[in-house]
């Protein structure tokens, strides 16, 4: 995997795995600590040889390959496959089970670059750090060991299978039960719009446990990790989305279906505070992925402005098309810094759930401002598939509701900032 040679190479010449910075990542591989070097804008040396791997791949290998795994919508296995040969994905998976165990902003980097390249193929393989992170975050070693050290041996996908079609925002409204039955579960329900769904080797499966509906939510459910070729779990048929069309979602049902008790994450009744505690660390690459399709919408349209003429100018000397220019570039650079924000916070250890909703929230309504933006700046051509900007308009609009819509982010930072102005 190139990598994990780049991560290599940087652990002998001392420079650690770290994102504040060249500098400080310099003094931090020789004073041992890096604690307190204060703030850096700067990147490490391995840092941007991560951003240059993800970078070269997504403009050699995505993007000439993108438009068609739109059209046809098949799922885009051949490109998982180079990713996952590079070492640019699961790039989380810690250490000790074979991964790479990058820090979340780093892995963010590589996200916002695959992004740029297509969301639709972003999100397959995104999709696999939101199967993982409740085992990262709650699996026993045995559990780490089974589920994340198989995902390094072969280009595997998992998924994070919680969504119903009577319940998305509304997490604790989830109607899949599991029963206890000697030394399995018994899982009855039904799953929606589950990323991966039908190319999953396992899922990461949230069931409710206490039947009792006055049990706070807190307690009710438990979280398992299920292999997708269990008997009784069906997945259903792909579905046909407006935008990232080749990403491979499905409802997926399971009818008696037996997950050994060795299977559940951490204990009985734990499953929802997992569930949800994988956000912290997994909206800040959702925000990544975001901001890579608008620097993306930018980039093409600032292209398109400097070439496209009329009335004897290019256009970008109007200035009303170089204002909207302007305002798309100060809305990417504002998202890249919010999703940086709330990956360096969670690489402290420090609770991000403010910082993640904010970046989140932010980046995926720009990706959609921009995204349009752009396709005015194309005018009619904008409006036409043989260009790219119409994709982006349509890939961009599920930024605003997966992983939390923009609403439930809206509800999170005002709780988190109400919270902490009353205390
Ligand atoms: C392409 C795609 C991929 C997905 N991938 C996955 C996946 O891999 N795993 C998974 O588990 N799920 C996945 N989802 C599900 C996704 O997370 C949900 O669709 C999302 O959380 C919204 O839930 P919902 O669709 O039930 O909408 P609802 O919850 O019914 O919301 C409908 C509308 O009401 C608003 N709303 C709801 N409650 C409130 C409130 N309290 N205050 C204000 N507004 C509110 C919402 O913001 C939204 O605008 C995916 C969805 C899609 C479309």
């Amino acid at each position: 995997m190139l990598l994990n040679k780049i991560l290599k190479a940087s652990v002998r010449s001392g420079v650690r795995l770290h994102s504040s910075g060249a500098a400080a990542a310099n003094a931090a591989a020789s004073s041992g600590s890096h604690s307190s070097l204060g703030f850096s804008f700067e990147m490490t040396d391995q840092q941007k040889e991560f951003q240059q791997l993800a970078r070269k791949f997504a403009r050699e290998e995505i993007i000439p390959a993108a438009a068609a795994y739109d059209r046809s919508g098949e799922y885009p296995f051949p490109l998982i496959k180079k990713a996952w040969e590079l070492g640019l994905m699961n790039s989380h998976i810690p250490q000790e089970y074979g991964g790479m165990g990058l820090s979340n902003f780093d892995s963010c980097l590589i996200t916002e670059e695959l992004a740029y390249g297509c969301t639709g193929v972003q999100t397959a393989i995104e999709a696999n750090s939101l199967g993982q992170m409740p085992v990262i975050l709650a699996g026993s070693d045995a559990q780490k060991k089974k589920y994340l050290g198989r995902m390094t041996e072969e280009p595997l996908m998992c998924a994070y299978c919680v969504t119903e079609p009577g319940a998305g925002s509304d997490v604790a409204g989830i109607k899949t039960r599991a029963v206890k039955m000697g030394d399995e579960y018994v899982v009855n329900g039904q799953k929606m719009w589950i990323t991966n769904g039908g190319k999953a080797n396992w899922y990461f499966l949230l069931a409710r446990t206490n039947p009792d509906p006055k049990c706070p939510a807190s307690k009710a459910f438990t979280g398992f990790i299920l292999e997708a070729d269990t008997p009784g779990v069906q997945a259903g048929r792909k579905e046909m989305n407006m935008g990232q069309r080749c990403s491979d979602t499905r409802g997926i049902t399971f009818e008696d279906v037996r997950i050994p008790k060795e299977n559940v994450l951490i204990a009985e009744g734990a499953g929802f505070k997992i569930a949800m505690g994988a956000f912290d660390n997994t909206r800040p690459p959702v925000a990544a992925g975001a901001t890579g399709l608008a620097q993306r919408a930018l980039t093409e349209a600032t292209n398109y402005a400097l070439e496209r003429k009329t009335f004897g100018r290019v256009i970008a000397e109007h200035q009303a098309v170089s204002f909207l220019l302007a305002e798309m570039a100060m809305k990417v650079e504002l998202a890249r810094m919010a999703y940086q924000r709330a990956a360096w916070e969670v690489d402290q250890g420090r609770r991000n759930t403010y910082y993640a909703s904010i970046a989140k929230a932010f980046a995926g309504d720009i990706a959609n401002q921009v995204a349009s933006d752009a396709v005015q700046i194309f005018g009619g051509n904008g409006f036409n598939s043989e260009y790219p900007v119409e994709k982006l308009m349509r890939d961009a609009k599920i930024y605003q509701i997966y992983e939390g819509t923009a609403q439930i982010q809206r509800l999170i930072v005002a709780r988190e900032h109400l919270g902490r102005a009353q205390k």
